[in-house]
């Protein structure tokens, strides 16, 4: 059975200890997404997309199923902002969404991410100012429907909907995912939630479903290998699910769900 895992940030040196204990526990794929937070220049992101990509191909080689993900992370603008401007910032930003949709249309890519807004309080110019860039990202992705990875304050349903009214009014009508998501499986407006991997969520979702997602938000390495879940969190959930009797095909629709999300099929 394949077992994805929807958000994993990895660096070179972080790739052999999250692949040898993902894989023992039984994970089989993953959506690589890029951190960007060290990057204030095009070419920094464009440094970092690149690097991505190469440990996507370094996954691939081991066998694993890689959905590459990269893109401006949308907590850097508020430091960028404040040394060198609002409107350099924003200009640098808008480049670096031009610059992943490109590798994304070129097939070195598959998605948008993790871009949005921050998640933690701001001014409300900021909030403006993040709100533009979304657009604009939701603007540069409609043509080719490339998905779209949020990463924003927590959302409720209200909240989805107010990002998928965006979205809409942009030109987007679908395939934007809320990482981090709150357990909200419908009345979501069509936004694609992705759960932390921990048991309550596991255990919430509906399985045998298309239209959702586990993830662990992997950040650590060897000294670190708890941060954000645990390595083996999605290949445990789905091992606990099969014990307390839930059908093996009806988590097998749902894990499966990523190929046609992200067009590798
Ligand atoms: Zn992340």
């Amino acid at each position: 059975m394949e077992i994805y895992d929807n958000h994993v940030h990895l660096t070179s040196s972080s790739i052999d200890f999250f692949l040898n204990v993902f894989t023992k526990a039984g994970g089989t794929s993953l959506n690589l997404v890029n951190l960007t937070e060290d990057c204030f220049l095009l070419e920094d992101f464009e440094r970092k997309y690149d690097q991505t990509i190469s440990i996507s191909k370094i996954l691939e080689e081991k066998g694993l199923h890689v959905v590459v993900s990269i893109g401006p992370y949308p907590v850097n603008y508020v430091e960028m902002r404040e040394k060198i401007g609002k409107d350099k910032a924003l200009e640098i930003y808008r480049k670096a969404v031009d610059s992943a949709v490109r590798r994304v249309e070129e097939g070195m890519a598959n998605a948008i991410g993790e871009v949005g807004r921050p998640h933690f309080p701001t001014s409300p110019e900021i909030v403006e100012e993040s709100n533009g860039i979304m657009e604009y990202i939701f603007q540069s992705t409609s043509d080719n429907d490339i998905p779209v990875i949020l990463h924003t304050e927590s959302l409720d349903s209200t909240g989805m909907c107010d990002v998928m009214k965006m979205a809409r009014n942009s030109g987007k009508e679908s395939l934007v995912v809320k990482h981090f998501s709150s357990p909200i499986f419908s009345g979501n407006c069509n936004i694609i939630p992705s759960v932390p991997a921990g048991r309550k969520n596991a255990r919430s979702a509906p399985w045998g479903e298309k239209g959702f997602f586990l993830e662990t938000d992997f950040a650590g390495d060897e000294g670190n290998p708890n941060f954000v879940l645990p390595a083996d969190s999605v290949p445990k959930r789905v091992a606990m699910l099969i014990q307390e009797g839930v059908d093996r095909e009806r988590i097998e629709k749902s894990m499966n769900f990523f190929k046609e999300f992200y067009k590798l099929v």
